[in-house]
Order: C-alpha cells, then sequence, then structure tokens
C-alpha cells in the first residue's frame, strides 16, 4: 500500500513552520477525531494518517530524516536510525492529553474500543548511575521499581468480591461529559466517576477500589558498552499496570555517569591529565598512566616537553556504542614546579640558571624581546 505524503496529510507545504503544521495538525484532528465520528472506520484512518504525519513533522530529527528518505527513512532496515518508526502510536495519548488536556491518560476505552475507565499506567523513570568502568564494559543491572499491578482480589475490577460496579449516572457509563467552550464541545473525564464510566460502592477490601496494588518489581537490564551521560532507554510495557484492563505504560531508564577520579570523556575519547617532573620534562623519561580497562600503560616523554602536550593513545578510550569503534586516550602532562627545596636544591637550581642561555628557553626569550621592541618602539613613537 503506498503512504501519502506527510506534508499532504496535514495540507502545509514542504517549508511550513511548526507552529503552522500545528495549527494544521489541530484543525485536523479536531475534524476526524474518533469521538467526532463514532462508527466511521475512514475517519480513523484519516485520523490515523494525521496523527502519524504530525508526529514524524513535528520532530526536527524525525522530519529531516523524512525530507532526505522520504518514508522509507521508517521503514523497517531503511537507514532512518534507532527507534523511528515504531513509536508513533505511544505519542498519540501525549498529544491528546496536551490538545484536550485532562492531564491523565485519556479512556482507553475511547481509542481502544474497549469498556470506558481502562486507562493506560502511568511512565515511569528510573534514574541509574554507573561508573565509567561499567560504561566501558557494559553492565548487566538489576533494578527494583516501585509499580502498582493489577489487584488479584478483584481482578482490576475494584468492587469487592461478590458485587459489581454500577453505571455512572452522570456520563451514562460512558467515562466522559462534553461541554461547550467557544465555538469548539470539549470532552472531559467524567467528575463523579473520573472517566471509569461507573461507581463502586462496595470497594474491594485490597485495593480500596483502585484496581490495583502497590508492589515492588525486579527487571533486568543491559546496559550496552559505551552509553553516555543523559542516555535514556525506553522499556515498551515496563511502567505501571493500567488502570481496569488498560495497557501499561512504559520505564524510562535515566542513565548518568559518575564522574571518574582520572578521565574525563569526550564522545568516546578519554582525557588524562598527569603531572610530570621539571626534569623528566627536560632530559626525557617514562611514565606510568592508568587505562580505563583497569591495565596501565607507558608514554614516552622527549626531552624539553611542555605543559599541556598531548600524547596519544590510539584505542584505549571508550567503545562506541554498537559499532566495533574504539576511541583514544590522551594524556595531557603538565610540569609541576619542584617545592619546598632543600639548600642544596637552591644552589643547584642557581649554578643551573647561571649556565643558561636564551637557547635553553627559546619560548621565553622570543616573548620577552618582543615585549621589549614593543615597548620601546611605542615610547619612541
Ligand atoms: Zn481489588
Ligand atoms: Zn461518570
Amino acid at each position: 500500500m503506498s503512504k501519502r505524503d506527510y506534508y499532504e496529510v496535514l495540507g502545509v507545504a514542504k517549508t511550513a513552520t511548526e507552529g503552522e503544521m500545528k495549527v494544521a495538525f489541530r484543525k485536523l484532528a479536531m475534524t476526524f477525531h474518533p469521538d467526532r465520528n463514532p462508527g466511521d472506520k475512514e475517519a480513523e484512518i484519516k485520523f490515523k494518517e494525521i496523527n502519524e504525519a504530525y508526529q514524524c513533522l513535528s520532530d526536527g530529527q524525525k522530519r529531516a530524516a523524512y525530507d532526505r528518505f522520504g518514508h522509507a527513512a521508517f521503514s523497517q532496515g531503511g537507514g532512518g536510525g534507532p527507534g523511528f518508526g515504531n513509536e508513533f502510536g505511544d505519542f498519540m495519548s501525549d498529544i491528546f492529553d496536551n490538545f484536550f488536556g485532562d492531564g491523565r491518560g485519556a479512556p482507553g476505552g475511547r481509542r481502544g474500543g474497549g469498556a470506558p475507565g481502562r486507562e493506560r499506567g502511568a511512565d515511569l523513570r528510573y534514574n541509574l548511575e554507573i561508573t565509567l568502568e561499567e560504561a566501558f564494559t557494559g553492565k548487566a543491572e538489576t533494578i527494583k521499581i516501585p509499580t502498582s499491578i493489577t489487584c488479584e482480589t478483584c481482578a482490576g475490577s475494584g468492587a469487592k468480591p461478590g458485587s459489581k460496579p454500577r453505571p455512572c449516572a452522570t456520563c451514562g457509563g460512558y467515562g466522559r461529559v462534553r461541554a461547550a467552550q467557544g465555538f469548539f464541545a470539549i470532552e472531559r473525564t467524567c467528575p463523579n466517576c473520573h472517566g471509569r464510566g461507573e461507581i463502586v460502592d462496595d470497594p474491594c477490601p485490597n485495593c480500596h477500589g483502585a484496581g490495583r496494588v502497590n508492589r515492588e518489581r525486579t527487571l533486568s537490564i543491559n546496559v550496552p558498552a559505551g552509553v553516555d551521560d543523559g542516555l535514556r532507554i525506553r522499556l515498551a510495557g515496563e511502567g505501571e499496570s493500567g488502570l481496569r484492563g488498560g495497557p501499561s505504560g512504559d520505564l524510562y531508564v535515566f542513565l548518568s555517569i559518575k564522574p571518574h577520579e582520572f578521565f574525563q570523556r569526550d564522545g568516546a575519547d578519554l582525557f588524562c591529565r598527569v603531572p610530570i617532573s621539571m626534569v623528566t620534562a627536560a632530559l626525557s623519561g617514562e611514565i606510568t598512566v592508568p587505562v580505563i580497562d583497569g591495565s596501565q600503560t607507558q608514554v614516552r616523554i622527549p626531552s624539553g616537553t611542555q605543559t599541556a602536550k598531548q600524547f596519544r593513545i590510539k584505542g584505549k578510550g571508550m567503545p562506541v556504542l554498537r559499532s566495533r569503534e574504539v576511541g583514544d586516550l590522551y594524556i595531557q602532562v603538565f610540569v609541576e614546579t619542584p617545592q619546598n627545596l632543600t639548600k642544596r636544591q637552591r644552589e643547584l637550581l642557581l649554578e643551573f640558571d647561571q649556565s643558561a642561555s636564551p637557547e635553553n628557553h627559546p619560548e621565553s626569550a622570543g616573548f620577552f624581546s618582543k615585549v621589549r621592541e614593543f615597548f620601546g618602539g611605542a615610547a619612541k613613537a
């Protein structure tokens, strides 16, 4: 089946701004919203198409991919990048909360065709902090998340076993009520039954009528090697379970990496600042430096090395996520000026200084002669 061009679907120009697209989307979504066209299959298809187009074009990254590759950007193996294409459906509820806003997931029954009051579970966020070493090797992590599961006593109905909920009189079991606001008829979650469509007179003693209970859940997640700070891992369906049989939310794991004692990271490259003695810097020598894999390696310091000089050790950086590439390790040295000198050491340094010529310090010699020239010239003018 050939798909229509997204811009055509929204009826906007390829150059449309975000704002223009939002306006176009809102208008179309209002027209084709399934609530306004009950039982109209064509409107439903249209509504989905509008949503899909807007999901793509309102996201800068996806829009750029679409502009370059067309629909191929989002088909399997179409080179659109990870995660593209299969996320569309999940954003529908977010969008509609934003536009028709009652702040909570709209009852799944309005779109999913189930009983009113079904509600998608909340998305959960879990902050996971790992060390740089763990980001280097990858890590299998077991996390415990407090979440709620469907109540076993009442099978999620919220009513005491043996009793039955009765339909809500305010909304007629629909879960939502309509109110006129300006030109629009706005739908809201029913204030009487809070979207359930039914009233529980005799609540379940286990869950107090909520239909779910709190539990701690254990999940194993695999953190791949090469992850970086700020990465978000989405585990579909691992969020809070839905209300009264609604679908589960998603779990988002937000990754952060602890600052390391020796290494700073820039993408796949690592940087390590290492002090060297004045004598090593002047005479050459070898220093031992740490490597992220837990080993150590030698770096040869040539004579006459200055502060901030960098030495690159190839392939000793971080792995690149989902690739065989590895970054490099950069050792940046700085010359440590000796302190707490003994009398004898002072004498030796003074003796060295007396024997020193401009060739020993070409930078200083050059700099100060330029300064003299500059000020000498300025004074004469
Ligand atoms: Zn219960
Ligand atoms: Zn109601």
